[in-house]
């Protein structure tokens, strides 16, 4: 029995779908000697309908570069293959790699034994934009979103498979217990919508926690104020090291001004970090 054929889309989808289980996954698994590794946060999804339902939130269109995040066996990486786009599949797991090659490797798919927290996009064909996807590892998705969605990343768009609590976090409101300084740091380029939780039972091994697919698109340029961005981040993740502190004990540089800012802000002189939206974080009296 072939577990993928090399061939585009509707052929994979016709293999895969009948024969991606779980008893498929271990049998794999098992030829590959390759026992799952938590310190790769290796969870496999073997529901193949959500699979396919988590690509199509890429909304793939001839001429697109896709780049998979930790393809691991291919349970997206079948539903991502077409003729008309190019293919970038990051890997860092050595026991997986001649498995993806054989599988997946073509004309316009490229496999990398690459660590994706080391990777440079821009080694890629062309400059971008190119479209991200990943059922991340969970044990580095924070540093990950952070590469992937910085201000220098060609990505215009992220599909992201990660912990429940981090999904929440990036798309939390200000006031809520969720939200914080990651929220506020991606929240400024990218709109955060979060598309569905997963329960832990559709991975193998079962995670300890649930998950979430979210969806990161880029902001337009204009709906991105222009800020010096480290020291946006920096008072930022200051204002919120210490949550329950009135920011402006958090951040003593803005004290000689904190009234007439806070006046105009619209807020009280007492507020603290999570209570201070995006919009506000953002306006250049406090960033600048
Ligand atoms: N995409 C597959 C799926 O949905 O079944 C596998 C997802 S599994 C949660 C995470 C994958 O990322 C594993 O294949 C793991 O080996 C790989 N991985 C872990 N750390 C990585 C890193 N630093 N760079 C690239 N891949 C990594």
């Amino acid at each position: 029995m072939k577990f993928f054929n090399n061939s585009f889309v509707n052929d994979c989808e016709k293999d895969y779908v009948s024969e991606m289980t779980l008893s498929e996954i271990q049998r794999v698994l098992t030829n590959l000697q390759a026992s799952p590794t938590r310190t790769l946060g290796q969870n496999f999804l073997y529901d193949q309908n959500l699979a396919r339902k988590i690509v199509d939130l890429l909304d793939i269109q001839p001429g697109d570069h896709i780049v998979e995040i930790g393809p691991g066996l291919g349970a997206l990486t079948c539903f991502l293959q077409r003729p008309d786009i190019r293919l970038t599949l990051i890997e860092k797991d050595d026991r997986l790699i001649e498995h993806l090659r054989q599988n997946f490797e073509s004309e316009t798919t490229r496999v990398f034994h690459a660590d994706a927290l080391e990777f440079d996009l821009r080694k890629l064909w062309g400059k971008g934009p190119v479209k991200v996807i990943g059922n991340l590892p969970y044990y580095i998705s924070t540093p990950l979103i952070a590469k992937y969605a910085s201000a220098l990343s060609p990505a215009s768009i992220l599909v992201l498979t990660l912990q429940l609590e981090l999904a929440e976090r990036l798309g939390a409101q200000s006031g809520t217990k969720e939200y914080g300084a990651m929220t506020v740091c991606v929240g400024r380029r990218w709109d955060v919508s979060f598309e569905r939780k997963l329960p832990a039972s559709v991975f193998y091994p079962r995670p300890k926690v649930d998950s979430a697919v979210i969806t990161l698109r880029r902001r337009g340029g204009k709906s991105v104020s222009a800020l010096n961005e480290t020291r946006f981040e920096s008072l930022v993740r200051r204002g919120f090291s210490e949550r329950r502190k009135q920011l402006r004990k958090m951040l003593p540089e803005l004290k000689s001004d904190w009234d007439t800012l806070t006046l105009k802000l619209g807020v009280a002189p007492t507020v603290r970090a999570e209570e201070l939206s995006l919009k506000k974080w953002e306006l250049k009296r406090v960033c600048s």
